[in-house]
């Protein structure tokens, strides 16, 4: 039974690099979405403009009303999160 020993414990150890992945992940992008809460607009790629349906003039995106910048999903939790625990606790 040496080798299902060995198998298990190899198994065990990728799950736990999986987990720590996702972890350092998870925490990375937190921590981006707390340092730098907007991110570049993805419709007009960050200049706020857009084309005119004729093509010939632009006009202001609508997606982030001129501004070239959006808030990130996951800022958008965390001021759900931060709301929800603001609520509950007045
Ligand atoms: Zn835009």
């Amino acid at each position: 039974m040496p080798t299902l020993a060995a198998t298990a414990t190899t198994t065990t150890i990728h799950i736990g690099l999986l987990v720590l992945t996702l972890a350092a992940v998870t925490v990375g992008y937190g921590l981006l979405c707390w340092l730098y809460p907007f991110g570049h607009c993805r419709r007009c790629h960050g200049t706020g403009r857009r084309p005119s349906p004729l093509g010939r003039h632009f006009r202001l995106c609508r997606r982030c009303d001129g501004d070239g910048r959006t808030i990130r999903p996951g800022r958008r939790v965390l001021n759900y999160l931060r709301a929800l625990h603001d609520k509950g606790t007045r």
